[in-house]
């Protein structure tokens, strides 16, 4: 069986020793997982998650009387923060996830990426989603690139003008530096043809599958004081619980099949790339 999501981890390892742009990248702290997808739904190919954000400053929900303005209550005071997730004693800022196996049948024909790889075979868009993801990690400070826009100030969302045409001048710097195609040809194949050559295809996943670390709420205690000139019922805050610390031991590997997919037995031992 082939572990789709170890290759994916060693395929941006070695992007990111060849691409100038992204080599800020320490790959021992960012985890690649896989998620599901099937290959008819909509949805994303991969997400960039990042984990090293630092805790939101504290705030509350509050509600207003419509008519006259006045706050009647308000929550308890809350902060949201992200989860810890380590693999050994190395914290991870940033996983990457991929849906399998919809993924493995990005078409390229099929997408807008086409119009930038003219005749450039299917598996070339798969590496475009790969340098994407890896593009979004902010080489400055914690969290996702900001991208600027022409007139120097920010873009509102995480791709501004010029994202997707970076990207496309980075996956052609990639191949131009002739990596070995061991690297990468796993990327060639479609789902069918994965199964069909290798058996099956499995991949990092976190045990309580499909659910993974996502930044989670916290009720502040002890709870400060209220902003002075408020002073209304305070409501109880309802947060689910959540697991917030991961590690090793939170990773199972699982086979990703046409439809659904299943734990296996032998746990699957996270390898950093
Ligand atoms: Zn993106």
């Amino acid at each position: 069986m082939i572990n789709y999501i170890e290759r994916l981890s060693l395929l941006m390892s070695d992007i990111v020793a060849r691409v100038p742009t992204l080599g800020f990248i320490d790959m021992s702290k960012v985890l690649v997982f896989a998620r599901s997808g099937r290959t008819n739904a909509e949805g994303a190919y991969a997400t960039c998650h990042c984990i090293c954000l630092p805790a939101s400053e504290p705030g509350y929900y509050f509600w207003r009387d419509r008519k006259t303005g006045k706050l009647t209550r308000r929550s308890e005071w809350f902060v949201t923060k992200s989860p810890e997730v380590k693999v050994g004693t190395a914290p991870i800022d940033y996983m990457i996830s991929f849906t399998l196996p919809r993924f493995t049948d990005q078409v390229l024909s099929r997408t807008r990426k086409h119009a930038h790889y003219p005749n450039q075979p299917n598996w070339v868009g798969k590496l475009d989603t790969i340098v994407h993801e890896l593009y979004h990690i902010d080489p400055q400070t914690p969290g996702i690139r900001r991208m600027e826009k022409a007139d120097g100030t920010y873009s509102a969302n995480c791709h501004g003008d010029t994202f997707f045409t970076n990207v496309v001048e980075m996956v052609q710097q990639y191949l131009a530096t002739n990596p070995s195609p061991e690297t990468y040809d796993f990327l060639q194949h479609n789902f069918e043809e994965l199964e069909t050559r290798f058996g099956g295809i499995c991949g990092t996943t976190f045990r309580g599958y499909p659910s993974y670390p996502q930044r989670y709420t916290e009720v502040v205690s002890p709870q400060p004081e209220p902003p002075a000139d408020v002073d209304c019922r305070i409501e109880p805050l309802k947060v689910p619980r959540v697991m917030k610390h991961f590690n090793e031991d939170d990773l199972v590997m699982r086979e990703f099949l046409r439809n659904t997919s299943r734990q296996l037995i032998r746990k699957g031992a996270y390898r950093a790339a």
